[in-house]
């Protein structure tokens, strides 16, 4: 996948923004995905021991340890929608809704920087349950 970064690419303006806060994003999602990577590393290492501390408890959970794993994939589906977003906005196609070809609204581009979808499209798709 093509990487934007800051060396190559000057932002101005309104793109500098959807850059900073496509970075901010990223930057959050790494963090939850690390510390989601973290406890499910912990939990097959007190498994392998076979010790019975605190974190063998939390881990014998097994639906918690599913559901780090879980949430690491879905993290991991956003992050790459982020780098998607940053090469539109290299692209020049940033803010598009890929079904209609509307701007996508500016209050939702801040709830959701990487959406590739306006809000009709979008819960059009929910409805019909295409993602
Ligand atoms: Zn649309």
């Amino acid at each position: 996948m093509p990487k934007a970064t800051k060396n190559t690419w000057e932002f101005k303006g309104k793109k500098a923004v959807y850059y900073e806060r496509l970075l901010k994003a990223r930057e959050a999602v790494m963090g939850q995905m690390q510390s989601h990577a973290e406890s499910a590393l912990n939990c097959s290492e007190a498994e392998k021991r076979g010790v019975t501390t605190h974190m063998a408890d939390v881990c014998s959970d097994n639906s918690r340890h599913e559901m780090e794993l879980r949430l690491m994939t879905e993290e991991g589906n956003v992050i790459e929608l982020i780098e998607q977003a940053i090469q539109r906005l290299v692209d020049g196609k940033y803010g598009i809704c890929q079904d209609c070809g509307e701007r996508i609204s500016e209050a939702r581009l801040e709830a959701r920087p990487h959406a590739v979808y306006c809000i009709k499209c979008k819960s059009e798709r929910e409805k019909h349950n295409r993602f």
